[in-house]
């Protein structure tokens, strides 16, 4: 059996350049740039929970880190390090190799080092947390939305909900939707290039990882507004509509902006390759309160707006 350091040394340890000092000590050292403050988050997942047990490592690898980044993008930060967690319930080599494959394929993608952990034996589950750079003063946050704003979705939500419905069995999709709802599932695309380019334009944002709405929800309550939506779905939403609608996983980012900027918005998806999508606009009401409307103005039901681990 490899002990735990071995683990480590082979799995994890890679050239750290920009820390002062990376794996291997009681702790990193690590040293923002002048005028930068860090945006630190984490988040846990857990096999059965998060992840099926029969997903590829390298997909769990790639989603662990992706959806630690997608909460550095909704703050409009850059990330540079991140700490990993693992709990395994054996010393797996082959798992863990192609794990480490996808972990550090999204880090190196994103421009990442993994400056520390820990390693314990327990049922699988893993637990980042990711630490960025934003200028002083220039995140995004949730409570910064204004009365009369136009509300903004990136990319094409639904999808992950939609490709987790396929792999349980309770739907089947069919190709070419199948790829892409199982990509949009396993391997999330952080909106990192979007955060960036909205620093300074967005008044609010939020990465929908719970569902549209339950995540819109967050931006209301903490803006102290209502909204109103004219949306692209039925009075009674198909499964599909729903899934945009309420579907968790997707990590598209979610944003509020002047109406008078929308050709900036624009702009911003049209450079990136990237579909922005204007929902509605922020109303004044009672905070977190919202109305959804169809294109052609009828009421949508909505049956509930996204996940919650305790509901
Ligand atoms: P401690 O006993 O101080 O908690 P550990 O023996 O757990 O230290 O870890 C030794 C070193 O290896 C530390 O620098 C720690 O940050 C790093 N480390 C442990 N597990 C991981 C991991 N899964 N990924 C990256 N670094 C890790
Ligand atoms: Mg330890």
């Amino acid at each position: 059996m490899p002990s735990e350091f071995a683990l480590i040394e082979r799995h994890f340890r890679r050239a750290t350049p920009s820390a002062r000092l990376g794996i291997g000590d009681d702790a990193a050292l690590l040293a923002p740039a002048p005028g930068m403050e860090l945006a630190v988050s984490t988040d846990l997942l857990l096999e059965g929970v998060h992840f099926l047990p029969q997903t590829m490592p390298e997909d769990v690898g790639w989603k662990t880190l992706a959806v630690n980044v997608s909460d550095l993008a909704a703050m409009g930060a850059t990330p540079r390090w991140a700490l990993l967690s693992c709990a395994l319930p054996d010393a797996d080599e082959e798992w863990l190799s192609r794990f480490a494959q996808g972990f550090f394929a999204c880090a190196e993608r994103f421009g990442i080092e993994l400056v520390g952990g820990d390693t314990t034996r327990g049922a699988r589950a893993f637990n980042v947390t990711i630490l960025g750079e934003v200028p002083a003063g220039a995140a995004l946050r949730r409570s910064g939305a204004r009365v009369g704003e136009e509300i903004w979705i990136s990319g094409t939500p639904g999808r992950a909900a939609l490709g987790l419905a396929h792999l349980q069995g309770r739907i089947a999709l069919a190709e070419p939707e199948r790829s892409a709802c199982l990509t949009a599932l396993l391997r999330p695309q952080p909106r990192i290039d979007l955060g960036l380019a909205l620093r300074g334009l967005a008044s609010a944002a939020i990465d929908v990882s719970d569902g549209l709405l339950a995540d819109l929800g967050h931006v209301l309550v903490a803006s102290r507004l209502a909204a109103r939506l004219a949306v692209a779905v039925s009075p009674s939403p198909t499964l599909a509509e729903t899934c945009f609608l309420a579907g968790g996983d997707d990590y598209e980012l979610l944003f509020t902006a002047p109406a008078e900027r929308q050709h900036e918005v624009l702009a911003i998806g049209a450079r990136l390759s990237l579909p922005l999508t204007c929902l509605g606009r922020c109303v004044a009401g009672p905070p977190g309160q919202l109305e959804v409307y169809t294109l052609a103005g009828e009421p949508v039901a909505i049956k509930a707006r996204g996940y919650d681990h305790f509901a």
